[in-house]
């Protein structure tokens, strides 16, 4: 009687050995993820079509180069994402201006 009593507590004490065991085992990684910095700079394309409209009526839905009202298109003036919704980081061209627009600057295509 006295005996099998004894093996039972034995047990139990090497059961709870083995569960502290298992809580010490894992060790904690925590680095930093850079992937949620980038996630912020990514607009909904909600966004985008609230800006493009703004940018649109802001120029009257007129090209800004030969006043066309024609096909006309919303092209960024500078490729940076915090300037993405800027209404001043807007122009509308019409497409035949838009293809000269692509590969210079702002300023260097206003002059032309
Ligand atoms: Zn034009």
């Amino acid at each position: 009687m006295t005996r099998k009593k004894s093996t039972r507590k034995l047990f139990v004490d090497l059961e709870s050995v083995v569960e502290e065991l298992i809580v010490e085992e894992p060790e904690e990684v925590t680095e930093p993820e850079p992937v949620v910095e980038e996630m912020k700079i990514i607009p909904t394309p909600e966004e985008d079509a609230i800006w493009n409209d703004k940018v649109l009526n802001s120029f009257s839905k007129t090209c800004a180069k030969c006043g066309s009202k024609d096909q006309v298109e919303v092209h960024r003036i500078v490729n940076d994402p915090e300037k993405r919704h800027e209404l001043s980081n807007g122009i509308v061209l019409c497409k035949l201006c838009g293809r000269g627009f692509d590969g210079q600057t702002y300023v260097e295509f206003m002059r032309n």
